[in-house]
């Protein structure tokens, strides 16, 4: 009888730091909590940054973005050579552009318009045209979910860089 009482108290002792503990990690979920809102709030905007170098290169082919997400991306172009000569923007297409054909429209469009065509509605979004050493942001409320086409629309730069925008 006596074991069993002890065996009791045993185990009211041990509810008593489990207890105690649980007082403790009461405490430690309210950081986790504030960080949830944190990242809630967060959750409305997206921040993205691709670069663009001498090589005729982005240093990356995927985005990813949620649905009506504010995004703002920075393009950096991290080589050192002129606009006119290795020129880079960050055009986003919209569904079923054809990239080839837009490519010439960007050609026509001329540098004094940053290669982006401003007629018809290819464009979704796209920053200025860039030389070596500089960067470029572009604000804009992500699309429905989707693939969406990037390019630079330098001439001739499109068959080297593009990639996706993947909108979840
Ligand atoms: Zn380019």
């Amino acid at each position: 009888m006596s074991d069993m009482l002890k065996s009791i108290i045993a185990i009211l002792f041990g509810l008593s730091l489990l207890t105690a503990c649980g007082g403790g990690n009461n405490e430690a979920e309210q950081e986790p909590e504030t960080n949830t809102e944190t990242m809630a709030e967060e959750s409305n905007e997206a921040t993205l940054s691709i670069e663009g170098n001498d090589q005729m290169q982005f240093d990356k082919k995927e985005l990813t973005v949620k649905a009506g997400q504010t995004v703002t991306l920075t393009l950096k172009h991290s080589g050192t050579m002129a606009k006119a000569a290795m020129g880079h923007n960050w055009v986003l297409l919209s569904p079923g552009t054809d990239v080839a054909t837009f490519a010439e429209s960007a050609v026509a469009a001329g540098e004094e318009n940053d290669y982006v065509p401003t007629e018809g509605n290819a464009v979704i979004a796209y920053t200025k045209l860039i030389g070596g050493g500089e960067t470029a942001t572009v604000e804009f409320t992500a699309p429905a979910a989707g693939s969406y086409e990037f390019i630079c629309s330098f001439p001739g730069h499109w068959a080297m860089m593009r990639g996706t925008l993947i909108v979840e």
